[in-house]
């Protein structure tokens, strides 16, 4: 999946292209055939490039048209370079601002020379780091671990209620988290899925998209029309949710 892209799993389809004296890469993403289909490019916030094709394009014409939007990809490669030259990297201080489902929080770091342990929790509208001796590493690390316990335990329990409501899906499938920058989820064809826990500061429709898509490819491993028909029944408004998931790559994948 997107810049983190949820489409972007399984075996994906990595090409590099040529202009003047510069290179980049693209994501190659088939779609089903419908009657309007175009090859189209996009540039997502976190600079990947993805190229979606109708099903049964051929490789030579979807290269070629690349090309004709290489100038136009180039540009937006620069600006989104260019912005993230002024974003500022956290300083895991009071008052900055994290999201958790959809939702802004603010930072509360507080020093509390009698608390050996350092403690995170979710206050009222802040996210409170508490504890003894709080530089900016174990601040960020307490960061990291809330959110990782609160992926852990969101995502099992949106799993455990998809699950019902798909008639596929018997049981939970093994699932982990790792790290990712360009998705986020992917499922093996032996059905093991992985999901980012950036994911968390999503809201929930957008977690549940993403659940959704690996759970999909359980019963179709491609981005088969049979696979969007899947994603159509159960979640119609599903690319919406994705878009504007992708929207928002770049700053949920930013700092913890
Ligand atoms: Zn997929």
């Amino acid at each position: 999946m997107t810049a983190v892209d949820a489409t972007q799993d399984e075996q994906p389809s990595v090409y590099q292209t040529r202009y003047g004296e510069r290179t980049f890469s693209y994501h190659l993403c088939y779609l089903p055939e419908h009657k309007k289909a175009t090859i189209r490019v996009h540039v997502h916030p976190n600079g990947m490039v993805q190229v979606d094709a109708p099903e049964k394009s051929q490789l030579p014409e979807i290269k070629a048209a690349v090309q004709r939007r290489a100038k136009w990809i180039l540009k937006h490669l620069d600006d989104i370079e260019e912005r993230n030259r002024y974003v500022q990297p956290r300083a895991w201080v009071s008052g900055e601002s994290m999201l958790y489902l959809g939702r802004r929080y603010v930072l509360k770091v507080i020093d509390d020379p009698s608390q050996r342990k350092v403690t995170c929790k979710l206050i009222g509208g802040q996210l409170r780091v508490q504890g003894k001796e709080l530089t900016t590493e174990r601040t960020q690390k307490a960061v990291r671990q809330w959110y990782r316990d609160r992926a852990e335990d969101v995502f099992q329990r949106r799993l455990t209620m998809m699950v019902e409501a798909l008639p596929w899906a018997k049981t939970i499938p093994d699932w982990r988290m790792i790290e990712m920058q360009t998705q986020w989820g992917s499922c093996s064809p032996e059905g093991a899925v992985l999901l980012n826990p950036h994911l968390i500061k999503a809201n929930t429709r957008a977690i549940d998209y993403v659940l959704l898509h690996e759970l999909c490819h359980l019963l179709e491993h491609n981005h088969s029309p049979r696979f969007y028909a899947l994603l159509d029944r159960f979640m119609p408004e599903w690319r919406s949710v994705k878009e504007r998931l992708d929207g928002q790559a770049e700053q949920l994948l930013l700092g913890a």
